[in-house]
């Protein structure tokens, strides 16, 4: 297939590369100065996207999507897929996916997860909204940036599915982050802890594949100084997201508000900016903290 990408960052980058290496003929732009194996750059947005038959975006938010938008979808050919791969707002989304489908084109949301690791190793999964046509034709490029595609339903759907799971494990890490540190408090020893709640019913994907404290459980980044990994500064983006979209639906959501302010205030009053997600277990080890 004859692919555009654009936005070409830590997650963008890779995926492109693996475009490339599976035999596409990729043309690549991004903001910034960058190359990628494999990938022609091209001077604008608007050149990436004309002539392809599938343009994904990988971009920081959903004004910065929107504004993308409106350059390449009046160059796009009629039938092409717009592919989103960003994490947006799930109203960012349903516009684009509505002024795609009115220039003939077939939209998609399709955010991911597995970080720049799921990226670099072709082991992403992805979220899809869209139509199934639309979802049909990139199939196969799902299969070489990642390891598994769900299609969640029409546009918006699968910034709704990234979402809902991201608030999960927002509060799931605080939660086992508070549990450790009063289990310290309580004299508990944290192995004898891990043991217990990995195998009983306060087991989660924070407590049993990325647990927040350092020499237990599998390697996660608090063997490694708490380096990310998956940064506090982009689950807060994402508590965020979720904390907008339960408004416009008015959904209560309190602990995924919680979790927002947490987040908050860990990254920008306190030491979590640029951290990983999982060292809120060092914040909860001091006392004091609300
Ligand atoms: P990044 O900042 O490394 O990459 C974004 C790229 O977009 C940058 O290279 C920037 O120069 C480029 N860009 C910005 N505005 C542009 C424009 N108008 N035209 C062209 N290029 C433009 O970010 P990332 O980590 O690659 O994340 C990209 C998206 O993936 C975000 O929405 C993020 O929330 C999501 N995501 C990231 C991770 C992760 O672990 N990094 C995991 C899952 C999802």
């Amino acid at each position: 297939m004859k692919i555009g990408f654009i936005g070409l960052g830590n997650m963008g980058g890779p995926m492109a590369a693996n475009l490339a290496k599976a035999g596409h003929e990729v043309t690549g732009f991004d903001m910034a100065d960058v190359s990628i194996d494999g990938v022609t750059m091209a001077a604008s947005a608007e050149e990436t996207a004309t002539g392809r038959d599938v343009v994904i975006t990988m971009l920081p938010n959903g004004q910065i999507l929107r504004a993308v938008a409106d350059q390449v979808i009046p160059v796009m050919q009629r039938g092409a897929v717009l592919l989103d791969c960003s994490t947006v707002d799930v109203e960012s989304a349903r516009a684009v996916a509505t002024q795609g489908q009115t220039a003939d084109l077939l939209a998609l949301d399709a955010p991911v997860s597995g970080g720049v690791g799921g990226a670099q190793g072709g082991t992403l999964t992805f979220m899809v909204g869209g139509d199934e046509a639309g979802f049909n034709i990139a199939k196969e490029l799902f299969d070489i940036m990642g390891q598994k595609a769900v299609h969640c339903g029409p546009s918006g759907n699968g910034q709704a599915a990234k979402i809902c799971n991201n608030m999960i494990l927002g509060a799931t890490m605080i939660v086992t982050c508070e549990a450790f540190a009063l289990a310290d408090k309580l004299g508990l020893d944290r192995q004898a802890m891990f043991d217990v709640v990995s195998t009983s019913s306060g087991y989660s994907w924070s407590m049993n594949a990325y647990c927040p404290a350092p020499g237990i459980g599998p390697q996660s980044p608090a063997d490694n100084g708490y380096q990310p990994g998956f940064a506090a500064d982009l689950m807060l983006k994402d508590l965020r997201l979720a904390q907008q979209a339960a408004e416009a639906a008015d959904a209560d959501t309190p602990l995924g508000q919680a979790a927002r302010d947490l987040y908050a205030q860990f990254v920008e009053d306190e030491d979590g900016a640029g951290r990983d997600f999982s060292a809120m277990l060092p914040r909860f080890e001091a006392r004091g903290h609300s």
